[in-house]
């Protein structure tokens, strides 16, 4: 079962089609644009609400929203080392490959880096934080709301920072869904790094460590 979802050396016939690097600094400036994107959508869209529907942002307790902006840096510390569990979990439950996690100035990361995983699993695999996390952000969000306004302006800022932390993940599941549409596609991720390879039935495999 588990090992339908991957190999463990490249098959013949495969050759390495894309190969994305969050480690590269180009790559990593454009995610990191990327990134800001929900967050200012969503802090913005908190604020409105607290302004038009709430009490007023400035009728705000600046008491509690400095206690709720220690709560969301826990809350982000906390997030990033879950966000990568969940990578983790799952390709261990779909694999069994022995895992690697790390940490840089511009990512964390969670990878499988000996094993070359099918595009379905790996597509799993990847975008597994982002679902859980939405489920998790939403209902955390909204619970605040009622909770406090503070509190729920901290909740919108974490959520808008997990979207913003999931942009390379979203990177990696738009490929697998629009440029490696064949169920063959095997991807190996080392965690900054990911390698597609197709498959060519061409004999003369590129054997890409
Ligand atoms: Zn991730």
């Amino acid at each position: 079962m588990k090992s339908d979802n991957f190999e463990k050396v490249l098959p013949e016939g495969y050759e390495l089609k894309l190969h994305i690097d969050a480690k590269n600094k180009k790559t990593a400036i454009f995610y990191m644009i990327l990134s800001l994107l929900p967050l200012v959508v969503i802090v913005a869209a908190a604020c409105l609400i607290i302004e038009f529907a709430g009490s007023g942002l400035s009728s705000l307790d600046s008491f509690y929203c400095t206690i709720a902006l220690f709560a969301a840096v826990v809350a982000m510390i906390a997030y990033v080392i879950l966000h990568e569990l969940v990578h983790g979990i799952t390709y261990k439950a779909l694999t069994g490959g022995k895992l690697t996690f790390g940490l840089r100035w511009n990512v964390a990361f969670c990878g499988v880096p000996d094993i070359y995983v099918y595009r379905k699993a790996a597509k799993l695999a990847v975008l597994m934080p982002f679902l859980v996390f939405n489920v998790v952000f939403v209902a955390l969000t909204v619970g605040m709301y009622f909770v406090n306004e503070c509190a729920f302006l901290a909740a919108a800022f974490v959520f808008g920072m997990h979207l913003g932390g999931c942009m390379g993940d979203l990177h990696v599941t738009y490929m697998l869904d629009h440029k490696f549409k064949d169920s063959k596609t095997l991807m190996r991720d080392t965690g900054p790094e990911q390698f597609f390879y197709v498959y060519t039935g061409i004999e003369k495999a590129e054997t890409e460590k």
